[in-house]
């Protein structure tokens, strides 16, 4: 039973007042609040048992070892990976793609071959594809999303040709709350023999995820949206494609040797985990996926599912109010503008009076903001704690807005 009142008694913040209002947190799309196993966690990690890992033979450095190599095994779980061994440790998302584009894509394309894109992608999808463009003459090949957000999947397919090497795309857009149908990407790519890269920021936070059924090369996901710490992250990385992963940032962990003369790398997943980790944040972000799964991630989407149609409901009787991305299944994320072109930062500002809190700006989705033709949004993503309540301050504080600034 998915009671929302106990599971928001687990998050402490939400109790709190913002502007002498209770606050009304919808800006999960950016970051999620952390319920209080994963403050524990961390206070446990940095008051009893920390060291540095893999390092020393000594009690608090191989407690922490192992509490942080549990982890691995937490996100494979999490995410269907059918081995820890594919799963490699970082700060998140941007760092995954980073390593991706620089360790796998780079060394094996040349001028001419091609990267297909949505014209939706964080700019995290985009502009380590721009680096192999800028430097070797790769050519990006954007696919477009129609007048309701939606991306055909049979789009991108057919936008891949003979020089296509790989297709980078998100499960789930930040901006618009479309679902891609990345499964039916992945199966088309792998017969004709290109890797796909999904985007999995927002996808794994709403909804179950399972790559191995998925069938895509990488996925990416990042602790802070997951109700995990900041600066927390892992990237699958199906084994035959690390085989042929170059190494990313040189440091220690991912060396077996060195000498003046040469190095021989680690293997596995630590060969691209140079340096120390986040070793805390990491296991924070253990404690917050244990926590997801406790509540199971279909109880999960269906209380955002139906927090989604309400939502849909209120918004779309605002008459005056532009909603971008009106995709039938779209999940509990909404981008807007006002009637009478008032700016996106004003909106918020004032929903900010009434404790409401929203992202507004580009959301680090330029491409998508040009092909909607617009600046800037507003933009209400919701969470596993949120409520129709909530929805309905929403709507008021929108309504006071309209009314100081249509
Ligand atoms: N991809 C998507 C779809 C996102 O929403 C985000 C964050 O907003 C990112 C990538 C980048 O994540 P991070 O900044 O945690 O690396």
């Amino acid at each position: 039973m998915y009671d929302v009142n106990t599971i928001r008694a687990d998050f402490p913040i939400l109790s709190r007042e913002v502007n002498g209002k209770p606050l009304v947190y919808l800006d999960n799309g950016a970051s999620a609040q952390k319920p209080q196993v994963v403050i524990d966690a961390i206070t446990r990690g940095y008051a009893e048992e920390y060291a540095n890992v893999h390092r020393g033979l000594h009690y608090l450095s191989n407690i922490s070892t192992e509490r942080y190599e549990a982890v691995r095994g937490i996100i494979a779980r999490f995410i269907g990976a059918g081995s820890e061994n594919e799963i490699i440790l970082n700060s998140g998302t941007t760092e995954g793609i980073n390593m991706v584009s620089y360790a796998w894509a780079a060394p094996r394309m040349e001028a001419g071959d091609e990267i297909v894109l949505s014209v939706m992608e964080h700019h995290a999808n985009i502009v380590p594809w721009h680096f192999l463009r800028e430097r070797q003459g790769v050519s990006l090949k954007w696919v477009d999303v129609d007048a309701t957000g939606a991306l055909d999947a049979d789009k991108v397919i057919a936008a891949i040709g003979p020089k296509t090497k790989l297709i980078a795309i998100t499960q789930l857009s930040n901006v618009l709350g479309t679902h891609v149908d990345v499964k039916r990407i992945c199966d088309a790519a792998r017969a004709k023999g290109v890797a796909v890269l999904v985007d999995g920021s927002q996808g794994a936070v709403h909804a179950p995820v399972n790559v191995a059924e998925m069938g895509c090369d990488f996925y990416a996901i990042t602790g802070h949206k997951l109700y995990g710490p900041s600066g927390s992250g892992a990237i699958y990385v199906k084994k035959e494609r690390m085989d042929e992963m170059r190494p990313f940032m040189g440091g220690g962990d991912m060396i077996r040797d060195v000498s003046k003369e040469v190095i021989t790398y680690n293997t596995g997943p630590m060969k691209f985990e140079a340096g120390t980790p986040g070793i805390v944040q990491t296991i924070g972000l253990g404690a917050a996926l244990e926590y997801l799964m406790e509540l199971g991630m279909d109880n999960v989407a269906a209380h955002e599912a139906e927090l989604a149609k309400y939502a849909r409901e209120k918004l779309t009787g605002l008459n005056w109010l532009g909603l971008q991305g009106t995709t039938p299944d779209k999940a509990a994320i909404f981008s807007f503008t006002m009637e009478g072109a008032a700016h996106a930062h004003d909106i918020s500002t004032i929903l900010d009076k009434k404790g409401v809190a929203v992202r507004a700006g580009h959301h680090c989705a330029q491409p998508l903001m040009q092909h909607m033709g617009v600046n800037a949004t507003c933009r209400a993503s919701f969470g596993l704690y949120n409520t129709k309540d909530e929805v309905d301050v929403l709507v008021d504080a929108l309504e006071l807005a309209h009314n100081l600034l249509g």
